[in-house]
């Protein structure tokens, strides 16, 4: 190992100095740091978050005890937060637009880097399938509204009502109150599912599903399904996945930015908290914001931090699945 990253590093080295000035090779080779070399985690694992994630988990983990892989784990994980109708923020179930319809952002990213996605879908159950379909079948990355339904029954989706009688009495009752334009994101457990996994090979996937923030504006997308900003995986370096107010997640693109810190040798720790700092730092944090992201790296390291209080994750490993609680930045006001 030590032997292929010298020669991988001098291999480097060597190409940039045949083509770039000084001032570029010196930031090119700070950027090879021993965090692309890190060794695979010694076993599979599956994070994701908020407690819906424990019973994703168990999913995930039941595909890679089989052998499976990572990108079959993550699907099959998210499945089921996308299937329960009491999960108010997936899926079946969740709380639908201003207009009383549910419309779902997802995507997911395989090992060799290739991603799909939807957003504004209605009426499938498993949106995650769907992005899964547009990045094995067409030459796309993001299908939206009406395309990405048509694409969806064209290739074997049935439609479904997505909207179960406890939304719409919530969806009705919010309209009452005088339907103030003001989306909501639900801070009780049960929010976007973010799902990373390892596989027995060591190589990493993940997913991201969402009916975003409830009562959204017709249209809205977050971040969700927008790679770099709800998920990121480099399955050299590994993964991260974003909850919260997706329009700040967008502007901060944490995902990518997760990864990239790991890239250059940061914890995934420190990496989730650098992040949210940064986005402390550049945007105006009200008082109701929260966002929370977690990080897995090649080694099978993890980190989660959030804005504020209150965000837990599962973690699944060693035949063990648990809730944990995330670090914050802020106190809520
Ligand atoms: N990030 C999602 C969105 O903005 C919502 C959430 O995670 O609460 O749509």
């Amino acid at each position: 190992m030590a032997n292929r990253r010298s020669f991988l590093k001098k291999s480097l080295l060597l190409s940039f100095t045949a083509i770039l000035p000084f001032k570029f090779i010196r930031a090119a080779t700070r950027e090879i740091s021993d965090s692309n070399f890190l060794s695979p985690a010694s076993g599979p694992m599956v994070i994701s978050t908020w407690s819906h994630g424990l019973a994703a988990n168990e999913a995930a983990a039941a595909v890679l005890a089989e052998n499976g892989k990572a990108l079959d784990a993550v699907e099959k994980g998210v499945m089921v937060p996308e299937a329960d109708p009491n999960v108010t923020s997936v899926g079946l179930g969740g709380l639908p637009d201003a207009d009383g319809n549910v419309t779902l952002d997802a995507c997911i990213m395989a090992p060799n880097g290739k991603a799909g996605s939807v957003t504004y879908l209605q009426h499938i159950l498993h949106p995650i399938s769907v992005a899964r379909m547009v990045m094995e079948k067409t030459p796309h990355v993001i299908l939206s509204g009406e395309g990405a339904l048509k694409f969806a029954l064209d290739n074997g989706f049935e439609k479904t009502s997505l909207l179960t009688e406890n939304a719409k009495a919530q969806w009705e009752k919010w309209k009452a109150s005088g339907a103030r334009y003001a989306p909501q994101a639900n801070w009780e457990n049960h929010d976007t599912i973010g799902l990373i996994a390892i596989d027995n090979v060591g190589d990493i996937a993940g997913a991201c599903t969402t009916s975003g923030m409830a009562f959204k504006h017709p249209g809205r997308v977050g971040d969700s399904p927008i790679i770099g900003a709800g998920l990121f995986v480099d399955n050299k370096v590994g993964a991260a996945t974003a909850t919260g107010e997706g329009e700040v997640v967008l502007r901060t693109l944490g995902s990518f930015l997760i990864v990239e810190l790991m890239r250059n040798g940061m914890s995934p720790q420190l990496a989730c908290e650098k992040a949210i700092t940064r986005l402390a730092e550049s945007v105006h944090v009200h008082k109701n914001m929260q966002v929370g992201y977690i990080a897995i790296n090649k080694a099978g390291e993890i980190g989660a931090f959030a804005l504020r209080s209150g965000f837990q994750y599962a973690l699944y490993q060693n035949g063990e699945n648990q809730l944990l609680n995330a670090g914050f930045l802020l106190p809520w006001e």
